[in-house]
């Protein structure tokens, strides 16, 4: 049995990746299969993503588009086709268009007769055409010469106001906490998550050490009767998930896992809604282990954006 104390990352260094990249990254928490990223990883990953319809994978990257349209209907007619995860803003004449490639993707199976819709998948499918291969309509993707369509690049994004910003700026952080804190957390529904599986993941191969990890508790301190009781209460989890692994599937297995299990989640979500979830998850009503965590990542993230975390 391992014990870990919880733990944060802000997943900075993914902004300056590809899609396919950052979506690679994210998407091989599920499995923790990180060991197989290399140079040469990504595209087949995702294009496997996409052709097998794993789409909350999709979610964990995200583009802002700019786009000019002299035709105002067409304007109206995207707005009518109610994109419920796009973020969209006016910016002068232009349209400020952020979504992930989940998104974007779903927009143009449901919705391919629009042509904003057409005109942005078919700007996006010139860059990453392995997101869209398979989703293609018949007659292709034609561009639209009353429509111009331009990548934002995080730069400017990152120049937007402060009220702009928040909505089109994402930002992922990945959790190593309980399963209670990563149940709280996966309420939060404007999020996009991915999280470790207790259903792919055995702990008794070598690469999880032959053993479970369980996060220490903040309730209990170590030399006290009820930290001992704690301890116990995993020793005999794991001796008793362990002897049903000898006959059973992990999956069944983890039915006796506790609350107490580590596990990894990825939240990848904007500021506006990281701005809401440190409202409701820092307070003295939020449950003290949220509070463990949340506190100190409201704290990195008014390092990053003043303006917007105060
Ligand atoms: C201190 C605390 C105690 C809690 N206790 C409990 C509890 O005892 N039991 C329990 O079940 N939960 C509990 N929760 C969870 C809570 O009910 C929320 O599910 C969670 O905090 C997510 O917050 P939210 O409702 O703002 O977010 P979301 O549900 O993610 O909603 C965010 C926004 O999305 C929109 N939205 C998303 N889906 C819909 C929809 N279907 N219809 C309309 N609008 C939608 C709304 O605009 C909403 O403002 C608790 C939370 C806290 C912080």
């Amino acid at each position: 049995m391992h014990i870990v104390p919880p733990s944060f990352e802000v997943l900075d260094h993914l902004d300056h990746e590809s899609l396919a990249v950052r979506i690679e990254f994210c998407g091989r928490i599920c499995y923790k299969s990180e060991d197989k990223i290399d140079r040469d990883s990504a595209l087949p990953f995702v294009t496997k993503m996409a052709e097998h319809g794993h789409n909350s994978v999709l979610e964990m990257g995200v583009v802002t588009l700019q786009v000019l349209c002299s035709d105002q209907q067409k304007v109206i007619d995207l707005f009518l086709t109610q994109p419920k995860y796009l973020h969209i803003d006016r910016q002068g004449d232009d349209l400020l268009v952020t979504g992930s490639v989940r998104a974007f993707r779903e927009m143009l199976m449901f919705h391919p007769d629009c042509a904003m819709v057409r005109a942005m998948c078919s700007y996006l499918n010139r860059r990453h055409p392995y997101f869209f291969s398979t989703i293609l309509p018949e007659n292709g993707l034609k561009d639209d010469p009353t429509i111009s369509v331009t990548k934002m690049e995080l730069a400017d994004v990152d120049r937007l106001p402060p009220e702009q910003r928040a909505k089109h700026r994402h930002i992922g952080v990945k959790f190593i906490v309980n399963r209670a804190i990563t149940h709280e957390i996966v309420r939060h529904r404007p999020c996009s998550f991915l999280q470790e599986s207790q259903r792919y993941c055995r702990y008794s191969d070598d690469k999880f050490g032959n053993e479970v990890t369980f996060i220490k508790p903040m309730f209990f301190e170590e030399d006290s009767p009820e930290y001992a009781i704690w301890h116990r209460a995993m020793l005999d989890t794991e001796k008793m998930y362990l002897q049903l692994l000898e006959t059973s599937s992990p999956q069944a297995a983890r039915t006796v896992l506790p609350n107490s299990c580590k596990t990894e989640l990825i939240v990848y979500a904007n500021l506006a809604e990281w701005r809401h979830i440190f409202n409701l998850r820092t307070t003295k009503a939020a449950e003290p282990s949220m509070r463990e965590v949340m506190i100190p990542l409201q704290e990195e993230f008014k390092t990053r954006f003043p303006d917007i975390f105060h």
